[in-house]
């Protein structure tokens, strides 16, 4: 073809030759880099393998001397290799020795060359090693040069990758590709899993990286940019969105980039470089990468990203595949990984052989978060490039309680892990144990904990648990992990079993708390600046009633002959309250006309969650028959820290004096009022908080169903009196401190609780 360098290609000819050679690892690696150095007008062509102590070695030189190979070694960030690595990306020197990081290695004779480039040998983003060409003469390498020589960078990722070079490390040294990697991220749902990592989006393996025709390839790749377009077209057409966590602005954001001269000229030029359209993807992808991991601002990264994913869509296009992959097919112990995910694709999982999720984003109050919870599949998100540092199959660890995972743990990790996982199930035993036993402190109060439900797999836990009941069943789950609305009866079915499932235990149901996070797929959603604070939950309710009237009338009929408890949240006035009542009361009416089974009573209450409601509690406690603390939305509001937003997690304590107050003025009025009260937000589920609510009076608490049991326990082991002296005591000396919560986790220790 005219008009593109020849070079590169006849260079990914034979490497390809020689890759298929039946010579040995060393063998075909030395031919590669002498290969390289002829093709480049090179006197010098090194490559540095990264090893899994995070040393640089010098695994094959035409060139330098031969007693430096497997001699040389350097640590990322030293020498002008070092330099590389450390960086991710190429450089071009006319005079090496010149620059400050440059470091003499004795042993390679390397001092009489003066030019030098070199580039970063990665894969998915993960550094492997750095190829270095060199030459007496003093000049820089043109743009050509080191694009061919990113290009060579690549198969080169793929000899390393593949293992193949493991045989040529000394012994007792890994090569980087198979290290054991620690990596902490945000610790979403509780537990820890052992096992295997399963992909959630198999990645396409580019097996074919040189092209037998780069014609034919350029053709290939502008129609799989082009299908890509209309298939981004079609989807945002379609408004259908937030199926595996896509949203619009994502789904533009692609839209925009697969429109992007820079990104479609970068494809080209590599295709036309030789490789297969999905071998340049693949190539353009690692840059990306690479700029990504040195990027600081965090809206550019957020692009980088974006691009990323858009070029995994390419490649899938390319391939002719679907981006996700047959939820069926399972192997036993998966860990999953992904990017993102919806809570409907967790769902479609076989949970039997789930044993932990890792993603690459998710915040701790988000969907799939909810649902890992009701499931009870650890949970470890805020992972950077996780899907790259893995290999399917490789040996994982999902610890969701400190948010660490182990990515091929070396034996003591795993052991430590497998002892861990023992005594956690040994743990569990002992709370199965308790099942059966109330939860009654020392000096003899009675605490009633009940569980935080939403899905049909949740049903089993009350038994499970022995919890005393139902305090929070957020009817939205069911309504988020569908593609379409619930019909009255599948409402109806689904209250139906989750009353029976509690077998006379009370059930509080919630009205549907969506807008702000919780998105329905099928449902338009409109731009808000701010959605917490936007039309969400009750205020939908009541301003499009048709909603909430079916619901409530799927909760009358399923409640025929048990006792209904109904909440609404998001509740902000009385009034809203009162026509909220007015509309249940006008189903009742009907229900009576038709003289359908009734329920045996129904009660009305509300979610105290919006701080308003803090200066309306009488008034409230007067109007309806219970309460409950939503303490995940009342403290966001109450200290104006988004309850999603990770940084903010730090920024709020729920033992804060002011916030304590705020939780004590509401037991004192539900006292006064003589109605029941709870909590039903994430706090009644952590041991050091649930102290405190029992301290301040509160006697039932709501919480995930892997609490219950540490909980009960605790509140076994619990002399009450001395804890509220306890309190008293802490609050009187620390009005202004940003918390009790030291003094209570000391007290707790102290007495053996935690
Ligand atoms: C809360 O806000 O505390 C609560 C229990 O409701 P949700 O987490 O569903 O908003
Ligand atoms: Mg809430």
């Amino acid at each position: 073809m005219r008009g593109v360098p020849a070079g590169p290609r006849i260079l990914l000819k034979r490497l390809r030759e020689v890759m298929a050679e039946p010579i040995n690892a060393q063998l075909r690696l030395d031919k590669i880099v002498r290969l390289i150095a002829g093709n480049m007008v090179a006197e010098v062509c090194s490559l540095y393998v990264m090893r899994a102590d995070s040393m640089l070695e010098l695994f094959a030189s035409e060139g330098l001397a031969r007693e430096a190979v497997h001699m040389t070694t350097m640590h990322a960030g030293e020498g002008l290799v070092g330099l590389i690595a450390q960086r991710a990306e190429p450089l071009n020197l006319a005079n090496a020795q010149a620059h400050p990081a440059f470091s003499y290695k004795p042993e390679t004779g390397e001092e009489i060359y003066q030019s030098f480039l070199g580039v970063p040998v990665l894969r998915q983003g993960v550094m492997l090693g750095v190829l270095v060409v060199q030459n007496r003469a003093s000049r820089l390498y043109t743009e050509e040069e080191i694009e061919a020589l990113l290009t060579t960078a690549m198969v080169l990722a793929e000899i390393i990758s593949s293992g193949e070079l493991q045989s040529l490390a000394r012994p007792g040294t890994d090569i980087a590709v198979r290290r054991p990697l620690d990596l902490s991220g945000l610790a979403l749902a509780e537990g820890v899993g052992l096992g295997h990592v399963v992909l959630h989006q198999p990645r396409v393996v580019v097996q074919n990286l040189i092209a037998d025709d780069p014609a034919q390839e350029k053709q290939r790749l502008e129609a799989a940019l082009n299908a890509l377009r209309a298939s981004l077209d079609h989807m945002l057409e379609r408004g259908d969105l937030a199926h595996g966590g896509e949203h619009r602005e994502v789904l533009e954001a692609f839209r925009m980039f697969a429109d992007d001269r820079g990104w479609t000229r970068r494809l080209t030029e590599a295709v036309m470089t030789g490789l297969t359209a999905e071998a340049a993807v693949e190539r353009v992808q690692s840059d990306n990468r690479a700029r990504m991991m040195r990027q600081t601002d965090a809206y550019l990264r957020e692009r980088l990203h974006d691009l990323d994913e858009l070029a995994d869509r390419l490649l899938n296009q390319l391939q002719g595949r679907s981006m996700t992959r047959l939820a069926g097919e399972l192997p036993d112990n998966a860990i999953l990984v992904a990017r993102s995910m919806g809570p409907a694709a967790l769902l479609d999982y076989d949970r039997s052989r789930l044993r932990g999720l890792v993603l690459e984003e998710g915040g701790a109050q988000s969907h799939i978060a909810i649902v890992a919870r009701a499931m009870g599949i650890p949970v470890v998100s805020m992972i950077e490039n996780a899907v790259g540092l893995v290999e399917p199959g490789d040996e994982i660890i999902v610890d969701g309680t400190t948010g660490l995972i182990h990515i091929r743990p070396q034996p003591d990790i795993l052991n430590t892990y497998r002892e861990k996982a023992r005594l956690r199930a040994d743990r569990q035993a002992k709370f199965r144990s308790l099942r059966d036993v109330k939860a009654v402190t020392k000096d003899g109060a009675e605490i009633h904990l009940h569980l935080n439900a939403g899905l049909i797999f949740d049903l089993q836990n009350v038994v499970d648990t022995g919890a005393d009941g139902i305090g929070l069943f957020r009817t939205e789950l069911q309504f988020m992990v569908t593609d379409r609305l619930p019909s009255l009866a599948e409402q109806t079915a689904l209250y139906r079993s989750v009353l029976e499932a509690a077998d006379g235990r009370p059930v509080v149901f919630r009205t549907l708390d969506i807008g702000g996070d919780k998105i329905l797929p099928y449902m338009a959603k409109a731009e808000e600046e701010n959605p917490a604070l936007g039309w969400r939950a009750i205020r939908i309710g009541l301003d499009r009633p048709g909603l909430l009237r079916a619901q409530v009338r799927a909760l009358l009929r399923a409640a025929a002959g048990y006792d209904l408890k109904i909440m609404f949240p998001m509740v902000a006035t009385i009034d809203e309250f009162q026509r909220a009542r007015a509309i249940v009361h006008r189903e009742q009416a009907f229900m009576e006309r038709f003289g359908r089974d009734k329920p045996r009573s129904v009660q009305l209450g509300v979610m105290v969650e919006v701080p308003s409601l803090l200066f309306a509690l009488d008034a409230l406690a007067r109007e309806v028959d219970f309460m409950s603390v939503g303490s995940n939305d009342l403290l966001q509001f109450l200290f104006a820290a988004d309850r999603d937003h990770p940084q903010m997690a730090g920024r709020y304590d729920a033992c804060n004096p002011a916030a304590i107050r705020a939780l004590r003025m509401i037991v004192e009025a539900a006292d006064r009022a003589q109605i029941p009260v709870s909590v039903c937000g994430e706090l009644a589920g952590r041991p050091v908080d649930a102290l405190m609510l029992m301290a301040l009076g509160y006697r039932h608490l709501s919480m995930s169903p892997l609490s219950v049991g540490p909980i009960k326990a605790m509140v076994l082991d619990l002399d009450l009196g001395a804890l509220q002296q306890r309190v008293t005591q802490a609050l009187e000396a620390s009005e202004t401190e940003a918390t009790i919560r030291p003094a209570l986790e000391q007290w707790a220790h102290q007495h053996g609780l935690l």
